[in-house]
């Protein structure tokens, strides 16, 4: 059995790393580039979402790598999630691939669904083996969201820019190598303190921008035109409150215990929806609320023809919370250079917005 799954962001560390002690053959598929959306939009339905043609552009490549079994994440809501499995796997058989698509269904089952699909890949190892594993994985995903959390902050402030871009990439790769517990936390420590250490203009005031919208556009960089880097090229501190640590923590293991980490957000999103309309639009209305004066402004990463989505987009401007949103929609058929226009000109615009309340500011204390 070779095992493979699609991308998204640095998932494949924890999965490979879990893979690897439970001696599980583990096919990763090309980084998402031009040819895996290429490749899911030519055998997609036309008018399916980007995560599912960019999902199935890399089971295509895993397959093409020799990939046989695939792990796919499922749902139950209300989404169209829930039937991608089943229609990636006719689309594979008919390619000519004999693959068996396997559901993540973690929503329904929480921990013990992925444990019996890892029982299922593994060849029904141990439970002890498979827990260990599974903690192994889990701490190299925290580091990854530890040091993306802190080049987020360095990104906009460095005196020379690229640094923490390069210091990022560098990190994922050590993580990715580190094969033991102390070699881990060494390589984390090391690499906090050299992004803490990145010279910085410490008279910046950077703009403080939220990142919101469908969960997958949000994790997976290629699919919506790496909008953080390009923000922190802009001189923008983004702000992001989905980290798949966070959502593993909370999913498999707070959530069934009762803790709900959405319910303040579902909470300030009641005036204006009263309900989830699946994927993640009810969060995306809730998150404009709640951080309307905290942040200068919010892109909305919105997946084209993604009904949550739409929703969301469509009751944003009517809140009484104002903050400036862009939403951007992410497609194939939407060209990069575009998304770097409209993002500056937003910068642009929030820029001149703070110019202005700090004048008007400054008029009403004298
Ligand atoms: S939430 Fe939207 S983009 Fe995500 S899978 Fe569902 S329909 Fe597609």
């Amino acid at each position: 059995m070779r095992v493979s799954l699609p991308h998204m962001g640095n998932i494949y560390i924890p999965f490979k790393a879990m893979f690897e002690r439970l001696k599980i053959d583990f096919v990763i598929p090309p980084v998402s580039n031009q040819r895996t959306l290429s490749l899911g939009a030519r055998y997609s339905p036309e008018g399916l979402c980007i995560p599912f043609k960019m999902t199935l552009g890399n089971l295509i490549e895993a397959a093409e790598l020799g990939a046989d079994t695939m792990l796919m994440p499922g749902g139950y809501g209300i989404c169209r999630l829930g039937y991608y499995t089943k229609i990636q796997e006719q689309i594979l058989r008919d390619l000519g691939y004999n693959v068996e698509i396997i559901q993540l269904g973690v929503s329904e089952h929480k921990f013990l669904g992925i444990l019996n699909l890892i029982k299922r890949v593994s060849n029904n190892a141990s439970l002890l083996k498979i827990i260990s594993a599974f903690r192994f994985g889990l701490a190299k995903l925290n580091a990854l969201d530890m040091i993306e959390r802190l080049v987020q902050k360095a990104r906009p402030v460095e005196m020379i820019k690229g640094t923490a871009n390069k210091l990022y990439t560098e990190a994922v790769d050590a993580i990715h190598r580190a094969d033991d517990y102390a070699t881990l936390k060494n390589v984390k420590k090391d690499y906090a303190s050299r992004i803490n250490q990145i010279t910085r203009n410490d008279h910046a005031r950077p703009l403080i921008v939220g990142i919101t919208g469908e969960f997958y556009v949000l994790l997976e960089p290629f699919s919506s035109f790496d909008v953080e880097r390009e923000l922190g090229k802009l001189g923008v501190e983004v702000r992001r409150t989905v980290f798949t640590s966070e959502w593993t923590k909370f999913s498999f293991f707070l959530n069934p215990l009762g803790i709900n980490e959405k319910n303040r957000i579902h909470r300030a999103a009641l005036p204006y929806l009263k309900r989830d309309v699946g994927g993640d639009g009810w969060e995306s209305v809730g998150e404009k609320v709640l951080h309307a004066k905290e942040y200068d402004g919010i892109v909305h990463l919105a997946p084209f023809t993604c009904m949550p989505e739409i929703i969301a987009q469509n009751i944003m401007p009517s809140t009484r919370e104002r903050i400036p949103v862009l939403t951007i929609l992410c497609d194939e058929q939407i060209a990069k250079p575009g998304i770097l226009t409209r993002l500056e000109a937003f910068v642009d615009l929030l820029e001149r917005k703070r110019r202005a309340s700090t004048s008007n500011l400054q008029r009403v204390n004298t």
